[in-house]
């Protein structure tokens, strides 16, 4: 395949020029708020600032809760905002074969103890929140849905997350609407949305340094976020770290050791103002294509697509990526080695259960027998695909052949 084309590995909203010299105000919270259809929405200098926001924010209203119920398999940032809170992390295992958090193992985790629950919605796939909402609330303790990469889903016809207490979005690089680094927080009482708003006065105000950084980034994403640029920016390092065969930097798992804090400035937000005015045909065509290739990869025998899950009525999830789940571990490792660097958008979501990272073990207290089986089974035959444009036909038929004869 050839590599002068690079497909990313999640569909990107591309930026245009005329975003970086904006027009229509600086709002974007406001914007969100119209966008996403809910009262108020607090734009945060990313997902992790915004869930330690509203992991802070919750923590003051139930000091002695100090638990927070992770599934097993989740983006790292997710265990590290949690420590950064001086919480503990308790990792539930998903169901067999799909990202819902599993209702059994949930009841035994959810108690006096526990501050909040996250139901994640993985890839942009809509999981299934009502157990969690019923054994939290239950428990007296909140529900703060993951939905970083899930801007623009919906659900019966709301925003993803209405009914839980709390719900974030990422804008970081590669996942939709990017700021290159953003998040955005929604909170349904208004109290404690109040309280949120206060919180991040105090630990995260405006930095100049941390914005010429990132403004800075974000014109280099304008720029090079091309067929043809992302090679230089994505693929060589994606290669370079395959080749030292270190799957964490790959997949981009190698977080560094502290949270960033910080406001973010009038000009980014201004950008996505702008951009975001395109989100809506963009997440449409996205479907549309998601659609088509998923019904081409489940005709694959072996191979499974993962959908919204089916217990939620009127679920309308977002396509960044696709994830498949192939038969077993060995015959997913032959995928990613045919594909994963080959210039197609093919990767991992995260490499490992979370415990099984060396690098994050410290963030967890929990004992390291626990066999989170369905977790461990799910990051062992996932498979990510970007659902890009920029994807072409042909590269995406090169990928079933390579896709079937990996399930044969
Ligand atoms: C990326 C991600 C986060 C963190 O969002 P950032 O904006 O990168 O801080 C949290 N949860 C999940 C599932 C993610 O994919």
């Amino acid at each position: 395949m050839s590599l002068k084309r690079e497909a990313p590995p999640t569909a990107g909203l591309p930026l245009r020029a005329a975003d970086l010299l904006p027009t229509s105000g600086s709002d974007l919270g406001a914007a969100l708020a119209r966008f996403l259809q809910v009262p108020a929405v607090q734009v945060t200098c990313s997902g992790t600032a915004a869930l330690v926001v509203a992991l802070k924010a919750l923590h003051a209203r139930a000091p002695q809760r100090r638990e927070v119920v992770l599934p097993a398999y989740t983006c790292p940032l997710v265990a590290m905002a949690v420590a950064h809170c001086r919480l503990t992390v308790r990792l539930c295992d998903l169901q067999p074969g799909g990202i819902d958090l599993c209702p059994a193992a949930l009841t035994a985790l959810c108690g006096p103890r526990t501050l909040a629950v996250l139901p994640t919605h993985l890839g942009g796939r809509v999981a299934d929140a009502a157990p969690a909402r019923a054994l939290a609330h239950a428990a007296g303790a909140w529900v703060v849905e993951d939905a970083a990469q899930a801007l623009g889903a919906r659900v019966g016809g709301h925003c993803i997350g209405t009914g839980s207490d709390v719900v974030f979005f990422s804008l970081a690089v590669g996942k939709g609407l990017t700021l290159f680094e953003g998040g955005a927080l929604v909170v349904a009482d208004p109290t404690l949305r109040e309280d949120c708003r206060r919180i991040a006065r105090e630990i995260a105000p405006f930095r100049l340094g941390w914005e010429l950084r990132r403004s800075l980034e974000l014109l280099g994403y304008a720029a090079l976020y091309r067929p043809d640029g992302l090679r230089w920016v994505y693929g060589r390092s994606l290669r370079r770290a395959l080749a030292r065969g270190d799957l964490v930097e790959a997949a981009g798992d190698d977080f560094g050791p502290g949270i960033a804090l910080h406001a973010v400035g009038r000009w980014r937000q201004a950008v996505g103002v702008q951009a975001l005015a395109r989100l809506p045909a963009w997440l449409a065509s996205g479907t549309e294509q998601a659609r088509e290739r998923a019904a081409r990869l489940r005709a694959i025998a072996g191979l499974a697509v993962l959908g919204d899950s089916p217990t939620v009525c009127g679920a309308r999830g977002v396509w960044p990526v696709l994830l498949l789940l192939l038969p077993d571990r060995a015959r997913r490792d032959a995928a990613l080695q045919a594909l994963w660097g080959a210039g197609v958008g093919a990767g991992l979501p995260f490499v490992h259960a979370l415990p099984d990272y060396a690098r994050y073990r410290a963030l967890l207290t929990q004992a390291a027998e626990d066999p989170l089986p369905n977790s461990r089974d799910f990051a062992g035959r996932v498979l990510s695909l970007g659902n890009s444009p920029w994807l072409h036909e042909a590269q995406f038929d090169a990928i079933c052949a390579v896709l079937r004869r990996c399930c044969a």
